[in-house]
């Protein structure tokens, strides 16, 4: 067969990208090395339940015209992320808000909390953060910082704070007011029926190979011969190095280990989809209650421990570590990539990039339009 485009990789890029160009009249081929479709988006149904098996995914946007895309393709509900946080026998809310300062230093006022937070950080001057240590610190002082940043952050990423970038802490919201939704943003839910019903929607009629890698994919068509499959594009959204055989040496990605139990008779293990273990000798970093992203009530239960681990070759690389030395080096990876001939490079892998949903929507939606226009100038 000859096709347009071959995609590889099944998660949210690559099918919000085939979408978009299908739906152009361009036509797609999808590989995907897992056997099944929606990468770590995927979502498979247990005891009733939507269970996110690659970690929890909670949708969330400011931006009106990804809103009204993904909406074509589910119902939302209206879960609102409220995370709480353990240390020791202490329970804080997330994020950092007048809850979490209430209950830390026992006040009741903005002008208290902002007041006892200046007077944590007055000796330390810090006027440009340098790292993550320095940022948080400047943004919630010394109490805040050890007790629910510095263990946690520490064993999701593996290394010192000081040895991380700033702005992965600025992810988290910081205000004065009593508000317990861990996102600013004005569009947020979780979808009925899942995320791996979206992607099947997206995918619709395109056809899908898995449980195939690219190289192999590419060995296995190269020996058919005549009967080959043929494409006048890639688009690549595995791992950037390793499509250029790590030969400028290896990205640095964090994994994660999952390890999922079902709790028979147990309606209600944790009271809310997301408890996270700031202590750093817990070795999680959460636990997820899947139900609760849902309102179930369900007899039973489905959680997950998330481990954080090191990554070497062959494990999944969930989070791209995005300091200057592995940015530099991506920047490298990118010069291979744009002399590439025709083969496009998307996602958290293809562009080493920590992308929320959100933004993957609208780099794959901003990708597809650029390849359309591109395709119809040339023709
Ligand atoms: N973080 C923290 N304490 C928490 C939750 C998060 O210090 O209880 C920090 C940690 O450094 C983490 C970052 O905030 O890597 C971003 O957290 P987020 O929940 O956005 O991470 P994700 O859901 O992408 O794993």
């Amino acid at each position: 067969m000859k096709f347009d485009y071959l995609i590889v990789g099944a998660g949210l890029f690559g099918a919000v990208f085939a979408n978009e160009v299908q739906r152009r009249g361009k036509s797609c081929l999808i590989i995907d090395r897992r056997k099944h479709i929606a990468g770590n988006i995927y979502t498979e149904e247990e005891k009733g339940i939507q269970v996110h098996k690659y970690g929890a995914h909670i949708f969330h946007t400011s931006d009106k015209r990804v809103w009204d895309y993904i909406s074509q393709f589910a119902e939302f509900n209206h879960y609102i992320n409220s995370p709480v946080a353990v240390y020791g026998d202490e329970l804080y809310n997330l994020p950092f808000n007048m809850n979490t300062f209430s209950k830390m230093w026992n006040i009741k006022t903005p002008a208290e909390a902002k007041a006892i937070i200046a007077s944590q950080i007055a000796d330390l001057h810090i006027t440009e953060p340098k790292n993550l240590e320095e940022q948080a610190l400047s943004l919630v002082g010394r109490d805040v910082y050890e007790k629910l940043i510095k263990g946690y952050t520490e064993k999701q990423w593996g290394r010192d704070c000081k040895d991380l970038p700033a702005f992965i802490i600025k992810r988290l919201p910081l205000r004065f007011v009593y508000d317990n939704n861990y996102f600013n943003d004005p569009y947020q839910g979780i979808p009925k029926g899942g995320y791996t019903a979206i992607v099947e929607k997206m995918i619709g009629n395109i056809p899908v190979q898995l449980g195939i890698s690219y190289r192999d994919f590419l060995a296995e068509n190269a020996a058919k011969g005549e009967a080959a499959d043929s494409f006048d594009k890639v688009l690549y959204t595995g791992m950037i190095d390793e499509y250029f055989d790590y030969c400028l040496g290896e990205l640095q990605y964090r994994s994660v280990r999952f390890e999922e139990e079902v709790l028979e008779d147990c309606e209600n293990y944790q009271g809310n989809a997301v408890v996270n273990y700031t202590e750093r000798n817990v070795p999680y970093t959460r636990i997820i209650e899947h139900k609760h992203f849902e309102f179930g009530k369900q007899k039973d239960t489905v959680i997950t421990r998330e481990y954080p681990a090191t990554w070497k070759r062959g494990d999944e690389p969930y989070y791209p570590i995005n300091d200057e030395t592995n940015n530099a080096l991506y920047e490298r990876y990118l010069e291979l990539a744009k002399k590439e001939q025709n083969v496009l490079f998307g996602g958290r892998l293809g562009q080493y990039r920590y992308y929320d949903m959100d933004k993957v929507i609208l780099a794959a939606l901003t990708m597809a339009e650029e390849e359309l226009k591109n395709v119809f100038q040339n023709n």
